[in-house]
C-alpha cells in the first residue's frame, strides 16, 4: 500500500494506529487501474493513475506502480477517463421513482429547489429512496400574494418575511427558496432574517428588486438569469416601474425591450459586483430552450421520453401546462430569440468570470432528470465556456457553492467517492460527459450493466403507466 494511503487510512480510523479488537473490518477496497484522471481544477489530465476507493471515499490516487501489489477488486479503467459525480444544481423532483435517472447519468447530487413546509417528512421521503443521488432541500417556494403555485408560503409584509424564515430554519430545509412575487419591504426583511439566522436565500429575482440589489443583500444564487437583461439596459429603471407579477408574457416583452437597450458598461459593473459579493448564477439552459421549442415536432419527440411516465408525458404537451397553454406561433419565436440571447449572457458572464453552475429545472418540459444535466453542460459549452468550465459547474464550482470542497469536487484522497467512469475525453468534446461506463456513488459500483438495469426499470415502469 502507498505511504499516502497508509496514512489517510489512519487518519479516517480516527487515529487509531492499528485497528482494535472486535472493530468492524474495514470494508474492501476496489481499485481503479490505469485510468486518466482529469483534475477538473486545473483541467490536467493525470495519464495512468491507480485510484484506490474504500467505502465512501477516496483512499489514494497515484500513478501506476508495478511494484505495488493492488489489494481488494480492480477495474481496469485503461483507455478511460475519471471525473469527479455531477451535480444538477436545479431540480424539482416529483415522484421518487425518477430518481435513479440520476444515478444512470452520473448525477451524485441534486439542489432541489422546491421543497415543502414539512421539510423533515420530505427528507423522510427521500430517505426512503433506494436509488438516489444526495438531495439538497429547499424551503417551500416563498412568493407574494397571489402565489404562482399553491403550496407557497405567503409574504406580505416585513415581519411575515421575517416570521416565514424563522419557521424554515426551524424545520431543517437548506435553503430559503425566493420567488417572483415578494414585495420589496418583505424582501429586504427576508434577506435580513436569513442573514441572522444564517441560511442562505436563493432563486428568482423577485420582479421587485433589482439584481443590483440582490446581489447586495446577499441573494446566494439567481436562477433562470432573471433580471440581468434588464439589469444590463440603459432603461432598466422604467422596465421595472413596468413589470408585474403573474403576467409572464410581459415580462418577456419587456426582456426583449431591454435587449434592445443593453447597456455593455453597466452589464459589466453587474457582473463585477456578482464576483465581489459571491453571487452565483444558474442560468438553466435547458429549460429556456424547453419553453422556446416546445411547439417544435422535431424537438418534442424526443426518445427519452420513453423514460418518463404517461402522467409526466401528458403534463409536458403545452396544451396541459396553464403556463404554454395560450403561447401563439409568435410566442414561441420570441422566446426563441430570448433562448439565443441567454446563451449571449452566459458567454458574457464566463468570460467576466461570474460563478456559474449548472442546473437543469427538471421537471419542466423536457428537462429530463439526469439526462439533461448533459443537455446543459453541452449548452454552456455552445454559449462559450470551455469544457473545462462546463465540467467545473457541475462538480468543483457546486463543491464551493455549498462550502463543501473538503469532501465533494475532485478526484483527491479523503473525497467522497462519487466517480464518473467516461470511455472518452469530456474536455476535447463535452458531449463526452455522456459515455459513461461506470459510477460510483458514495463508493458504491454500478457498472454498464448495472446502470443499464437502472435505465430499463425505467422504461419498464413507464411503458406500463397510462397513457393520456
Ligand atoms: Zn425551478
Amino acid at each position: 500500500m502507498h505511504l499516502r494511503a497508509l496514512t489517510l487510512t489512519l487518519l479516517l480510523a480516527g487515529g487509531a494506529a492499528y485497528p482494535l479488537a472486535g472493530q468492524a473490518p474495514s470494508p474492501e477496497a476496489v481499485s481503479i487501474t490505469h485510468v486518466t484522471v482529469v483534475d477538473v481544477a486545473t483541467g490536467k489530465k493525470l495519464p495512468d493513475q491507480t485510484v484506490v476507493v474504500q467505502g465512501e471515499r477516496i483512499l489514494s490516487v497515484a500513478a501506476f506502480d508495478s511494484a505495488n501489489p493492488l489489494e481488494g477488486r480492480v477495474v481496469d479503467a485503461h483507455g478511460n477517463f475519471l471525473i469527479p459525480g455531477l451535480w444538477d444544481m436545479h431540480v424539482h423532483v416529483q415522484d421518487l421513482e425518477d430518481l435513479p435517472l440520476y444515478i444512470a447519468n452520473g448525477v451524485a447530487g441534486v439542489r432541489m429547489m422546491s421543497g415543502s413546509k414539512d421539510t423533515p417528512k420530505l427528507r423522510a421521503k427521500f430517505a426512503s429512496a433506494s436509488r438516489a443521488p444526495e438531495i439538497i432541500v429547499g424551503s417551500a417556494i416563498v412568493d407574494g400574494d397571489p402565489p404562482v403555485w399553491e403550496s407557497s408560503f405567503i409574504v406580505r409584509k416585513s415581519d411575515q418575511a421575517r416570521r416565514t424564515v424563522d419557521e424554515i430554519k426551524s424545520r431543517g430545509a437548506d435553503f430559503v427558496k425566493i420567488y417572483n412575487g415578494i414585495p420589496r419591504d418583505a424582501y429586504f426583511a427576508l434577506a435580513d432574517e436569513a442573514h441572522k439566522q444564517s441560511i442562505s436565500f436563493v432563486g428568482h429575482l423577485p420582479y421587485a428588486v433589482r439584481a443590483s440589489e440582490a446581489s447586495d443583500a446577499g441573494q446566494h444564487s439567481i436562477e433562470h438569469l432573471d433580471g440581468i437583461t434588464i439589469a444590463c439596459s440603459k432603461r432598466e429603471q422604467s422596465i421595472i416601474k413596468e413589470l408585474r407579477p403573474l403576467h409572464y408574457l410581459e415580462k418577456m416583452n419587456l426582456v426583449a425591450e431591454a435587449i434592445r437597450s443593453y447597456d455593455s458598461a453597466q452589464c459589466q459593473a453587474l457582473f463585477a459586483q456578482f464576483r465581489r459579493n459571491d453571487t452565483w448564477q444558474v442560468p438553466t439552459l435547458t429549460v429556456h430552450r424547453g419553453m422556446a421549442f416546445l411547439n417544435d415536432r422535431r424537438f418534442t419527440s424526443d426518445l427519452r421520453l420513453a423514460y418518463m411516465s404517461g402522467e409526466v408525458r401528458h403534463r409536458w404537451q403545452p396544451e396541459n401546462d396553464f403556463r404554454f397553454r395560450r403561447w401563439t406561433p409568435a410566442e414561441f419565436e420570441l422566446h426563441r430569440n430570448l433562448f439565443t440571447a441567454d446563451k449571449q449572457l452566459v458567454g458574457l458572464m464566463f468570460r467576466a468570470g461570474v460563478p456559474l453552475l449548472a442546473g437543469t429545472d427538471a421537471m419542466n418540459p423536457f428537462c429530463f432528470p439526469g439526462f439533461s444535466l448533459h443537455d446543459e453542460l453541452a449548452l454552456l459549452v455552445e454559449s462559450g465556456l470551455t469544457p473545462l468550465a462546463a465540467l467545473q459547474s457541475a462538480t468543483l464550482h457546486a463543491a464551493e457553492f455549498l462550502g463543501r470542497t473538503a469532501e465533494l469536487g475532485l478526484i483527491a484522497p479523503g473525497k467522497r467517492a462519487d466517480l464518473v467512469l467516461l470511455s472518452a475525453d469530456p474536455l476535447a468534446d463535452i458531449h463526452n460527459t455522456m459515455q459513461i461506463q461506470a459510477v460510483w456513488l458514495h463508493g458504491k459500483y454500478l457498472d454498464r450493466s448495472s446502470l443499464d438495469r437502472l435505465l430499463e426499470d425505467a422504461k419498464r415502469r413507464s411503458g406500463k403507466s397510462t397513457l393520456h
